[in-house]
């Protein structure tokens, strides 16, 4: 009745002052909790750093009962408790990592509702004695978190999670609210319909990000670039550097630590120990540079991360804005820096190629892949970009903080060398039978009478020579563009150029092909930075 939504609201507002010591609520949250409070499902899109725990938080606090969160954070979920606990919240958590006695100890607080909040992994919840032990106190409201792990298509998907549409069966009077940091609208659908929340209220926040800078760069020598961007525009500041393998890891932190940078690596091969304390230093610490794989960053709420630097291709832009979005939670300027570069892209097409999925997954994994290459290769602004790849549309063209639009990068038209590649590549495999890497291709474009172009006597094809008009990194480009827009794909063990059925269309000239100028542009600050 409009009494209890009344009395929801101003109950709810009191919390937040007397519990968290806001002044007030931030964009939905209020209609969030209100409606949660009021016992209604919700599917809440936020992005990181929007206010997310509030809204399952407070509905909480305020309905009898204990709040139940389904969180994958196992390693986080000590320092979500005791953060609650300092403000007087009682809070306590469930999982795997815990000793008997503490979990008997937190068993029995909920049993007789002491607790607001209970954290609970999905793994546990599909365990026969956590659902009779929950059937034993009172469920005020169920919060999924990161629920788009429940999305088999998605770049983060856990099965554990499939498992929740089991709440509502089990306990049909009992609210959930479903929140997740990213999701297209296809992936929101997903949500919907695995967790059965076809009747509940969707919240959207706008993706928008306006504080982060995002720039993506042509891959030269990337930790120099790194280095130099670091000490320009963010020394002494926190940040996170993610790179694809332990080892690349390693390697990026010793180089910053020779360079007088504090940085710190972590990835899943690092003892937990080792991995607890380099975690704990970089919240605790300032200035602390995290080296890390995507295995680092989730659910990890410091404010002042000043950049989010990629050494490596994202897999997905659900991922890459995932990870770039822990940057600049504290709204100040920020810098989400990508650099990516031809062999990105075979790498990760190789990946994909021999990844043991069947081929709807792997076709998923190409989907994915390919809108992150759009958006690396797109001479439109790259945030409008992101905002409409989440089905949102950005305010304006032109953000005016991205590199796209600071430094508009002169497009030209590229098809003529396009055309004199394919035709290379496609010489080689017709009259000669042959199939080679980029390089070699390149070679025989730039006339270069290698070694390996004597041995083959490529140095004779009518190809030899026609593609001294661009240098190597604009022919590097040339084939990235065209692999990212598949009228170009690799194939084996060594990366070997093949022609695609797009590649026709090029050839024929029916096909245009639009590049990216090269030149390394130099990008202005942030505009709130440069006064
Ligand atoms: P998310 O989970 O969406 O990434 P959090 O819930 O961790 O975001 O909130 C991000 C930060 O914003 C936290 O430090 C939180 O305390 C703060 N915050 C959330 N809501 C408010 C509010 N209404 N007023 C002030 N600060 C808030
Ligand atoms: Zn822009």
């Amino acid at each position: 009745s409009a009494d209890q939504v009344s009395a929801g609201g101003s109950a709810a507002v009191d919390v937040l002052n007397r519990v968290f010591g806001y002044p007030s609520f931030r964009g939905q949250q209020h209609d969030i909790i209100e409606h949660v409070a009021g016992g209604g499902d919700a599917l809440v899109l936020m992005p990181t750093g929007g206010g997310k725990s509030l809204c399952y938080q407070i509905p909480a606090l305020v309905r009898p009962g204990t709040g139940v969160v389904i969180s994958p954070l196992i390693a986080l979920m000590q320092d979500q408790v005791d953060a609650l606990r300092t403000v007087g919240v009682r809070a306590g958590f469930l999982n795997s990592a815990q000793d008997y006695d503490e979990r008997r100890l937190v068993e029995a607080e909920f049993v007789n509702g002491d607790l607001d909040l209970l954290y609970v992994a999905p793994e546990g919840l599909g365990v026969a004695a956590t659902q009779r032990l929950l059937d034993r106190g009172k469920i005020s409201l169920f919060a999924i978190d990161e629920a788009h792990c429940v999305s088999q298509w998605g770049h983060d998907f856990r099965p554990d999670y499939l498992g929740l549409s089991m709440l509502h069966e089990r306990w049909p009077d009992v609210p959930r609210i479903a929140l997740t940091a990213t999701a297209t609208t296809a992936t929101r659908d997903e949500i919907a319909h695995r967790l059965q929340l076809a009747d509940a209220r969707h919240f959207t926040a706008s993706f928008d990000r306006p504080n982060i800078q995002y720039r993506i760069v042509p891959k030269n020598e990337p930790r120099k670039q790194l280095l130099d961007l670091l000490r320009t525009e963010h020394p002494g500041e926190a940040g996170i550097i993610y790179c694809l393998s332990r080892a690349s890891v390693e390697k990026t932190a010793e180089f910053l630590v020779q360079n007088g940078v504090k940085a710190l690596p972590y990835h899943a091969g690092l003892d937990n120990r080792v991995r607890a304390a380099n975690q704990s230093r970089f919240l605790r610490e300032e200035g602390m540079v995290m080296v890390a794989t995507i295995a680092f960053g989730m659910g990890i709420d410091k404010p002042d991360v000043r950049f989010v630097a990629h050494l490596d291709l994202p897999k997905s832009v659900e991922g890459y804005y995932q990870e770039t979005g822990r940057a600049g939670r504290d709204g100040q300027p920020s810098t989400a820096w990508l650099a990516y570069g031809l062999q990105d892209v075979v790498q990760q097409r190789k990946m994909i190629d021999s990844s043991d999925g069947d081929l709807a997954h792997r076709r998923n994994a190409a989907q994915h892949l390919d809108a992150m290459l759009a958006l690396c290769e797109t001479v439109t602004c790259r945030r409008s970009q992101l905002l409409n790849y989440f089905g949102q549309t950005a305010t304006t063209d032109n953000c005016g903080n991205c590199d796209t639009c600071l430094t508009p990068p002169e497009s030209w038209d590229g098809t003529v060398p396009a055309q004199k590649l394919l035709s290379t590549v496609l010489r080689l495999q017709r009259e000669r039978g042959q199939k080679f890497g980029a390089g070699q291709s390149i070679d025989i474009l730039l006339g270069k009478e290698t070694d390996k172009v004597q041995r083959f006597r490529h140095n004779e094809l009518s190809v030899f020579g026609i593609g001294a008009e661009l240098r190597e990194a604009e022919w590097r480009g040339v084939v990235r563009k065209l692999l990212a827009g598949g009228l170009l794909a690799v194939e084996g063990e060594y990366s070997t150029l093949v022609l695609t059925d797009a590649s026709a269309g090029v050839l024929r000239g029916e096909t245009k092909v639009m590049m990216r100028r090269e030149a390394p542009a130099k990008v202005r600050a942030p505009k709130q930075r440069a006064a």
